[in-house]
């Protein structure tokens, strides 16, 4: 028979308990676990993820879908999602998952101490783990570095024709132009978009690399992508790949002026996790030095914390350059102003 405690005593009873199992038993044993919905799936991951439950004894059961297919699914869940932590891209598609609310704020000094502030939410609802620039790619062999040094000048009249670019209501577009709409305003941003439209060499379809490839092919002389489209293809062994990162050129554009448009993977707390110690120490973990290089790593991008370094040396190779220092909430926001802006134009 089981003896009948005060609601307080039996409480105390069994944190006691817990404490004096957690001291005899092997971490694996207590089976803590994590909850993982990620929108990323690479390779180097799979060390990430059993890193760390070797150092915590915390097992990942892990949910891989793509950003769309996983957001839905969250608000679907509602209360009874079982997800504790979310991993997701894109600065915009951040921004908005947390105005719906599915994410529950962290108080961590690790994370507000190793992530930069523009790199993380104000409210601490979610911290990016890592930055990838969009940029433009050329053909050498056509134009000239200096017609396409800044963003503004691929809806200069003498790039009419030339340009390549996936859809404008994809989310790394959208993030892009958003972060013009905060810099010029929205005239100014109209008219741009417009001379985009302009200076299509074809309809926007296909994902960056289509458009790389679309360079590499003749279709077009210039287009935007994110940069580890393009380090993807230089790590490539295939022939063909290697014939395009001859020809491709690749340009960190407004280095005289705003800085490269960046962009980041990130994560955060799901707003109904039951396991929140657990999603904590997780997030904590990926802004460690150690995990900051394979979360990098797996998408050929860079870490976030000032000293983590990422051995990657064809990323390393493209060189250094001038970041815009834009908050990612402020893109996130302007983001959502700029999908307005394309049906006027109609860029599609
Ligand atoms: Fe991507």
């Amino acid at each position: 028979m089981t003896a009948k405690l005060s609601l307080p005593r039996r409480a105390l009873l069994s944190a006691a308990l817990a404490t004096v199992l957690a001291a005899a038993l092997p971490a694996q044993a207590q089976e803590r676990v994590l909850n993982l919905y990620s929108a990323r799936h690479y390779q180097t991951d799979e060390a990430l993820y059993s890193n760390f439950t070797k150092a915590t004894g915390i097992k990942i059961n892990r949910i891989e879908l793509g950003d769309e297919p996983l957001l839905e699914r969250l608000r679907t869940e509602g209360a009874a999602s079982p997800a504790d932590v979310v991993l997701l891209v894109d600065a915009a598609r951040i921004w908005r998952a947390q105005q719906e609310g599915l994410f529950a704020p962290v108080q961590s000094r690790i994370l507000t101490e190793r992530i930069p502030a523009d790199l993380r939410a104000p409210d601490n609802t979610w911290f990016a783990f890592s930055s990838r620039a969009r940029v433009i790619v050329y053909d050498k062999s056509k134009v000239k570095p200096a017609e396409v040094d800044t963003y503004e000048k691929l809806a200069a009249p003498g790039n009419k024709g030339k340009l390549c670019i996936r859809s404008g209501s994809h989310p790394y577009n959208l993030s892009l132009f958003g972060s013009v709409l905060e810099r010029s305003g929205e005239a100014a941003t109209t008219t741009w978009l417009k001379g985009l439209v302009d200076n299509m060499a074809r309809d926007p379809k296909g994902g960056d690399t289509d458009q790389i490839r679309a360079v590499a092919s003749g279709e077009c002389q210039i287009a935007v992508t994110n940069t580890y489209y393009f380090v993807r293809l230089m790590k490539s062994s295939r022939p063909e790949d290697k014939e395009l990162v001859q020809k491709v050129g690749l340009i960190f554009p407004n280095q005289a002026t705003s800085g490269t448009h960046m962009n980041i993977s990130g994560g955060a707390m799901a707003r109904n996790a039951k396991n929140r110690a657990e999603a904590q120490a997780f997030l904590e973990y990926l802004a460690s030095d150690e995990a900051q290089a394979y979360f990098a790593n797996g998408n050929n991008e860079w870490p976030v914390v000032n000293g983590a370094r990422a051995a990657n040396p064809e990323l390393t190779a493209l060189g250094d350059f001038k970041r815009e220092r834009l908050s990612i909430a402020t893109i996130g926001r302007q983001a959502a102003a700029a999908q307005r802006l394309l049906d006027r134009v109609g860029f599609r």
